[in-house]
């Protein structure tokens, strides 16, 4: 997945560069029309330029001061280009290409590292592909403040929700700076308004941050999306395609709200396919859902919940909805 999209940035990168290069020839052809000096210069530039390279490869008599008048002319030539350009008020900039990223010419590469534009745009097409947007700028790590929950003990819990949510907080920073060293899954469980959906949007900006390839969907769409790759694949679209293979393939599927879907054994199959793949592939999991444990293992199969008990970290929400405080 994420090689594709790499090589979609490089074919971005390649379009850049041809596009400069085209705009220079436009550029060039409109000033020798307008000024036919400057393009008898140039091209006399050009043949000087050939020639010094043949008097280096073949190394006549008398090559060194051969060259050196070649030089000499080639200086003299540009001087006078330059100050017709001058005079005519041409920029510089005129006859040269023009990048729209000046560090690393639209190479996506300054020294063997990648460019900050070429990290930026990479991470713009995480976010496309994320089916998360926009949102990422309200909710992220940042943004997550914790005097929005209760501090008073809550029920029979050990902790208020304001001590849990703080316990939660450093967990899921844990899993982002750890992401590629652990191979854990995340278990968010707990009712409504308890801020499990915005912990997994503070996750994934922060992972898409770091180039990891992240897909999140509700469990309703992530089965509209299976049932529409398997039942109509002949009138998919090409959104549809990708999405269904990421769910696949992305580093970090988020599936939020685990129990919305219409449950049946077309969708109980289907998950216990994607989790167990996922898992063999070594790719990582967070499943989110308002039901609880009891509930779950209910409605859900056993090799799905012995998968789940077994391989994920649970992370309990409880407390008031943050929504109607
Ligand atoms: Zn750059």
């Amino acid at each position: 997945m994420r090689q594709e999209i790499i090589n979609d940035i490089k074919k971005e990168y390649q379009k850049k560069r041809l596009r400069s290069k085209a705009e220079l020839q436009m550029r060039r052809t409109e000033l020798y029309e307008m000024l036919p000096e400057i393009k008898t210069i140039d091209n006399t530039i050009s043949k000087l330029s050939l020639e010094v390279s043949r008097l280096a490869f073949t190394r006549p008599a008398n090559f060194e001061k051969k060259m050196e008048d070649c030089r000499v002319t080639i200086n003299e030539l540009r001087e006078e280009k330059k100050s017709i350009l001058e005079k005519r008020k041409i920029p510089d900039i005129y006859l040269k290409e023009v990048h729209s990223c000046s560090k690393c010419s639209d190479t996506g590469y300054v020294d063997g590292k990648m460019c900050s534009c070429y990290k930026q745009l990479l991470i713009n097409e995480l976010y496309n592909i994320s089916g998360l947007g926009q949102l990422l700028e309200k909710e992220n790590f940042d943004t997550f403040d914790l005097s929005k929950f209760d501090d008073a003990k809550y029920g029979n819990e050990k902790m208020s929700q304001r001590e849990n949510m703080k316990q939660v907080f450093r967990a899921a920073l844990h899993y982002t700076d750890n992401f590629h060293k652990s191979n854990k899954n995340l278990l968010f469980y707990g009712g409504t308004g308890l801020g499990k959906t915005f912990t997994c949007n503070c996750i994934a900006k922060e992972l898409m941050g770091k180039g990891i390839v992240v897909l999140y969907q509700t469990a309703f769409r992530m089965f509209e999306t299976i049932s529409e790759h398997k039942f109509n694949r002949s009138a998919e679209s090409y959104e549809n395609k990708d999405n269904y293979s990421m769910i696949y393939n992305a580093d970090l599927l988020i599936i939020d709200d685990l129990g919305s879907e219409s449950i049946n054994s077309f969708t109980n199959t289907e998950l216990f396919n994607i989790l167990n793949s996922r898992m063999i592939n070594n790719k990582k999991t967070i499943v989110s859902t308002n039901l609880s444990l009891e509930k779950m293992s209910e409605i859900y199969s056993d090799r799905i919940i012995s998968r789940i008990m077994s391989t994920y970290g649970m992370i309990k929400f409880f407390g008031k909805d943050i929504r109607t405080r």
